[in-house]
């Protein structure tokens, strides 16, 4: 099968699948309900980017057997793979108009980390080696919407397998194997799992050392049409919302689901690793290598809707020229070029992977994520301080364009060439920017989604190299111990 369009999208999603959303059980094709429609539009946009000519050197490529594939699922061998995956990225989003995250290209990259791991995990178990290179093809030439769920609601995390808590009984645990596959029951939390084809399921974070967790140590794909799975949904943040007046939250609001396994069956075909300790100690190590990168492109992205909202509530409201507003500015342009240059650096430092893949400079890659996602309550921060407090009170546009009202709203909202309307656009913009719900869940997300800081701390701390200013001082200080090394 070749590049999907938004319309075969839309249809392949009519599987059956158990949702439910806002007290309901949906029937009928999600892609038509009103909850789902606004993602699953955005969603088929992207594919129908793919066929469209202006678009066809940055968001496609064609494969060594002549297949056409969309330019995020293509694995990077060279540094220019790895720059034209940010173009693709940053070419979707300004078609798109906004910052989604989970749409694929960035769940792709956990797959290609267990390619790297090919050879690691053959010598641990060899069973499953084909079935990870046949899905990583499958995924690129059947242009597959993958996502990734790792986290499960995992209950008294101090008692996490220790039988005491009946946490063994929540977290996802193979209950079942027979000749057709594994039985599986648990549950995942997971964006945008309702809206998408398949999920590679993996275990949680954890330290992954005692025999006792092996039953919960197996990562597999999912399809999320398939029996025994409920998606239960959380309610849209852009619910009663119009447009005009919530431009982010009722266009590229990403829903999440808790995932529940009720005694679901994996073909073994799809099983990645199973019962293997070491297999999961591997892919929580590495699950990001490449994801990462997709991920802080899109918050480079955010700094620039921050910086540009700023920038135009300063200039509209003649505030541009006073030092103290240019030195606010100042600081969103080094945050912005800060997450900028990682990305730039990580790709000009790239290295090979194992699996003789172009992997972003993992250090560098790290240190950005960590360097965004810091500092980004405060940037909004500023932001808001800079466009003010009528981010908070502007009333809405159905009110502003009451008959009565209208003539003071031109009075008093209009500045210059800005007019009323001109204005409170921007305004409901900054508000679904900064101080909605969903703006307010776009800060979880970004914490949240790649994994807890703690981890990403963790990661950041493994990538770099403390060799070379542990020797540094022991030089300058004249220190005479062997090289250690961590
Ligand atoms: C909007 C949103 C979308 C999400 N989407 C997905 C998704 O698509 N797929 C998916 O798998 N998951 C997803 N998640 C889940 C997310 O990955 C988890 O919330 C995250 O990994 C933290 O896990 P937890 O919530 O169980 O927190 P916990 O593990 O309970 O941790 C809570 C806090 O306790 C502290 N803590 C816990 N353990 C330690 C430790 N060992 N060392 C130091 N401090 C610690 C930290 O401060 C941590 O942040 C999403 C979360 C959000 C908020």
């Amino acid at each position: 099968m070749a590049l999907m369009t938004g319309k075969q999208y839309k249809e392949s999603l009519n599987d059956g699948r158990e949702v439910y959303i806002d007290g309901e059980k949906v029937t009928g094709n999600i892609a038509d309900h009103p909850a789902f429609k606004p993602i699953i539009d955005v969603k088929a946009r992207m594919y129908d980017i793919n066929h469209e000519e202006k678009y066809k050197d940055r968001c496609t490529v064609t494969t060594e057997d002549g297949d056409v594939i969309c330019r995020g699922y293509s694995m990077p061998k060279t540094k220019e793979d790895l720059t034209s995956i940010r173009t693709y990225v940053e070419t979707v989003l300004d078609d798109l108009g906004g910052v989604v995250y989970r749409v694929g290209d960035e769940t792709i990259g956990e797959m290609w980390s267990l390619f790297d791991a090919q050879e690691t995990l053959n010598e641990i178990d060899p069973t499953y080696a084909d079935n990870i290179k046949n899905h990583i093809e499958r995924i690129a030439k059947e242009d597959i919407y993958h996502v990734s769920a790792n986290t499960d609601p995992k209950g008294d995390r101090s008692k996490l397998f220790s039988g005491k808590a009946g946490a063994e009984n929540n977290l996802l645990r193979v209950v079942e194997e027979n000749d057709k596959g594994i039985v599986v029951s648990g549950a995942k939390f997971e964006t945008a799992a309702v809206y998408a084809h398949q999920a590679f399921v993996k275990p949680t974070i954890s330290n992954w050392t005692d025999e006792s967790m092996l039953p919960y140590a197996s990562g597999f794909i999912c399809d999320m049409g398939a029996p025994g799975l409920k998606h239960i949904c959380r309610s849209p943040l852009g619910k009663n919302r119009s447009k005009e007046n919530y431009p982010i939250s009722t266009q590229f609001d990403e829903i999440d689901t808790l995932l529940v396994f009720d005694n679901v069956l994996i073909p073994w075909e799809n099983v990645l690793f199973h019962n293997n300790l070491k297999s999961v100690q591997f892919i929580r190590k590495n699950v990001h290598r490449y994801s990462a990168f997709n991920y802080v492109i899109r918050l480079l992205r955010r700094a620039d809707l921050l910086l540009g909202t700023a920038v135009l509530n300063v200039e509209q409201t003649g505030l541009t020229s006073l030092p103290a507003v240019q030195e606010k500015l100042t600081e969103l342009i080094c945050y912005r070029e800060t997450i900028n240059a990682h990305l730039t650096a990580a790709v000009a430092s790239a290295e090979l992977s194992p699996g003789g893949l172009m992997m972003p400079n993992q250090s560098l890659l790290y240190t950005g994520r960590i360097f965004a996602l810091k500092h980004f309550p405060a940037m909004a921060h500023l932001t808001r301080e800079l466009v003010g407090g009528q981010i908070a009170i502007t009333p809405d546009i159905e009110t502003i364009n009451h008959p009565e009202v209208k003539p003071y709203i031109d009075q008093f909202f209009t500045i210059g060439d800005w007019n009323a309307e001109e204005r409170t656009k921007l305004l409901y913009f900054a508000r679904d920017l900064l101080d909605s719900s969903h703006a307010g869940h776009q800060i979880s997300f970004e914490l949240f989604a790649q994994a807890p800081p703690f981890a990403q701390y963790a990661a950041t701390f493994n990538n770099f190299d403390l060799n070379p200013a542990r020797e540094l001082v022991k030089k300058a200080a004249n220190i005479k111990l062997p090289e250690l090394v961590r």
